[in-house]
Protein backbone atom coordinates (compact mmCIF):
# COMPACT_ATOMS: atom_id res chain seq x y z
CA UNK A 1 0.00 0.00 0.00
CA UNK A 2 2.66 2.18 1.49
CA UNK A 3 5.07 1.48 -1.93
CA UNK A 4 1.91 1.87 -4.34
CA UNK A 5 1.09 5.62 -2.95
CA UNK A 6 5.00 6.75 -3.24
CA UNK A 7 4.58 4.87 -6.63
CA UNK A 8 1.75 7.33 -7.13
CA UNK A 9 3.34 9.93 -6.26
CA UNK A 10 6.04 9.96 -7.88
CA UNK A 11 4.29 9.55 -10.77
CA UNK A 12 1.94 12.74 -10.41
CA UNK A 13 -0.89 10.65 -9.40
CA UNK A 14 -2.51 11.56 -5.97
CA UNK A 15 -1.42 9.66 -2.98
CA UNK A 16 -4.02 6.39 -2.66
CA UNK A 17 -4.08 7.70 1.11
CA UNK A 18 -6.93 9.71 0.95
CA UNK A 19 -8.17 12.90 -0.68
CA UNK A 20 -6.06 16.31 -0.49
CA UNK A 21 -8.18 19.59 1.33
CA UNK A 22 -8.71 20.50 -2.44
CA UNK A 23 -10.34 16.67 -3.24
CA UNK A 24 -12.68 17.41 -0.40
CA UNK A 25 -13.66 20.82 -1.77
CA UNK A 26 -14.29 19.31 -4.99
CA UNK A 27 -16.76 16.76 -3.29
CA UNK A 28 -18.09 19.57 -1.17
CA UNK A 29 -17.11 17.39 2.14
CA UNK A 30 -15.77 20.87 3.46
CA UNK A 31 -17.16 23.98 2.03
CA UNK A 32 -15.41 26.73 0.06
CA UNK A 33 -16.64 30.30 -1.89
CA UNK A 34 -16.50 28.90 -5.42
CA UNK A 35 -15.91 31.97 -7.79
CA UNK A 36 -15.99 29.26 -11.03
CA UNK A 37 -16.76 25.71 -11.85
CA UNK A 38 -17.16 23.89 -15.35
CA UNK A 39 -16.77 20.20 -15.99
CA UNK A 40 -13.23 19.87 -15.51
CA UNK A 41 -12.03 23.07 -13.44
CA UNK A 42 -13.17 24.71 -10.35
CA UNK A 43 -12.14 28.18 -8.97
CA UNK A 44 -12.38 29.14 -5.37
CA UNK A 45 -11.29 31.52 -2.66
CA UNK A 46 -8.18 31.05 -0.68
CA UNK A 47 -8.45 30.85 2.71
CA UNK A 48 -5.48 32.55 3.64
CA UNK A 49 -5.90 35.50 1.20
CA UNK A 50 -2.66 37.69 -0.35
CA UNK A 51 -4.09 40.10 -1.64
CA UNK A 52 -7.51 41.74 -1.95
CA UNK A 53 -8.41 38.93 -4.59
CA UNK A 54 -6.63 35.98 -3.89
CA UNK A 55 -8.52 32.27 -5.39
CA UNK A 56 -7.24 29.26 -6.73
CA UNK A 57 -7.76 27.43 -9.95
CA UNK A 58 -7.62 23.63 -10.17
CA UNK A 59 -8.55 20.60 -12.29
CA UNK A 60 -11.71 18.81 -10.31
CA UNK A 61 -10.39 15.18 -11.75
CA UNK A 62 -8.87 13.35 -8.49
CA UNK A 63 -5.79 12.11 -8.75
CA UNK A 64 -4.98 13.53 -11.79
CA UNK A 65 -2.13 16.01 -11.60
CA UNK A 66 -0.23 16.66 -8.45
CA UNK A 67 1.97 19.28 -9.21
CA UNK A 68 3.15 20.95 -12.65
CA UNK A 69 6.61 19.22 -12.60
CA UNK A 70 4.65 15.81 -13.28
CA UNK A 71 2.31 16.81 -16.03
CA UNK A 72 3.15 15.66 -19.36
CA UNK A 73 2.14 16.28 -23.30
CA UNK A 74 -1.41 14.77 -21.81
CA UNK A 75 -2.13 17.21 -19.64
CA UNK A 76 -1.35 20.25 -21.95
CA UNK A 77 -4.89 21.07 -22.82
CA UNK A 78 -6.10 20.87 -18.91
CA UNK A 79 -2.96 23.11 -18.02
CA UNK A 80 -4.09 25.51 -20.68
CA UNK A 81 -7.75 25.40 -19.56
CA UNK A 82 -6.73 25.91 -16.52
CA UNK A 83 -4.56 29.25 -17.37
CA UNK A 84 -7.51 30.57 -19.39
CA UNK A 85 -9.72 30.15 -16.94
CA UNK A 86 -7.82 32.17 -14.71
CA UNK A 87 -7.77 34.94 -16.23
CA UNK A 88 -11.50 34.97 -16.80
CA UNK A 89 -12.02 34.60 -13.74
CA UNK A 90 -9.62 37.54 -12.93
CA UNK A 91 -11.67 39.59 -15.22
CA UNK A 92 -15.08 38.53 -13.58
CA UNK A 93 -13.39 39.49 -10.32
CA UNK A 94 -12.72 43.39 -11.76
CA UNK A 95 -9.09 42.76 -11.79
CA UNK A 96 -8.98 44.98 -14.85
CA UNK A 97 -5.28 46.74 -13.58
CA UNK A 98 -3.48 43.90 -13.51
CA UNK A 99 -2.91 40.46 -11.31
CA UNK A 100 -0.15 37.52 -11.12
CA UNK A 101 -1.25 33.71 -11.54
CA UNK A 102 1.57 31.78 -9.52
CA UNK A 103 1.81 27.68 -9.68
CA UNK A 104 3.76 26.70 -6.29
CA UNK A 105 6.00 23.41 -7.38
CA UNK A 106 7.67 21.00 -5.04
CA UNK A 107 9.43 21.77 -1.89
CA UNK A 108 11.09 25.08 -2.50
CA UNK A 109 8.83 26.17 -4.31
CA UNK A 110 6.50 26.31 -1.24
CA UNK A 111 4.15 23.86 -2.06
CA UNK A 112 1.68 22.69 0.44
CA UNK A 113 -0.91 20.82 -1.35
CA UNK A 114 -0.58 18.35 -3.55
CA UNK A 115 -3.03 18.89 -6.18
CA UNK A 116 -2.18 20.97 -8.64
CA UNK A 117 -3.36 24.67 -7.86
CA UNK A 118 -2.98 27.94 -9.92
CA UNK A 119 -2.50 31.05 -7.57
CA UNK A 120 -4.47 34.54 -8.69
CA UNK A 121 -3.88 37.21 -6.86
CA UNK A 122 -4.99 40.90 -7.25
CA UNK A 123 -6.55 44.36 -6.10
CA UNK A 124 -3.29 45.96 -4.91
CA UNK A 125 -0.28 46.59 -5.98
CA UNK A 126 1.85 43.74 -6.41
CA UNK A 127 5.64 43.86 -5.92
CA UNK A 128 8.66 41.72 -7.50
CA UNK A 129 10.78 40.05 -6.83
CA UNK A 130 8.39 37.48 -4.46
CA UNK A 131 9.78 36.03 -1.66
P1 LIG B 1 0.41 26.15 -2.04
O1 LIG B 1 1.23 26.58 -0.86
O2 LIG B 1 0.82 26.74 -3.33
O3 LIG B 1 0.29 24.64 -2.09
O4 LIG B 1 -1.02 26.77 -1.80
C1 LIG B 1 -2.02 26.16 -1.07
C2 LIG B 1 -3.04 27.23 -0.78
O5 LIG B 1 -4.24 26.63 -0.38
C3 LIG B 1 -2.65 28.21 0.32
O6 LIG B 1 -2.64 29.54 -0.19
C4 LIG B 1 -3.73 28.01 1.37
O7 LIG B 1 -4.09 29.21 2.02
C5 LIG B 1 -4.86 27.44 0.56
N1 LIG B 1 -5.80 26.61 1.29
C6 LIG B 1 -5.51 25.60 2.12
N2 LIG B 1 -6.64 25.05 2.59
C7 LIG B 1 -7.67 25.72 2.01
C8 LIG B 1 -9.09 25.60 2.11
O8 LIG B 1 -9.67 24.78 2.81
N3 LIG B 1 -9.82 26.49 1.36
C9 LIG B 1 -9.22 27.43 0.57
N4 LIG B 1 -7.91 27.55 0.46
C10 LIG B 1 -7.14 26.71 1.18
Amino acid sequence: EEKAAKEAAASGAASTSGPTIFEKIISKDIPATIVYEDDTSLAFRDINPQAPVHFLVIPKQRGRLTQLSKGNEQDEQLVGHLMMIASKVAKQEGLDQGFRVVINDGPQGCQSVYHLHLHVLGGRQLTWPPG
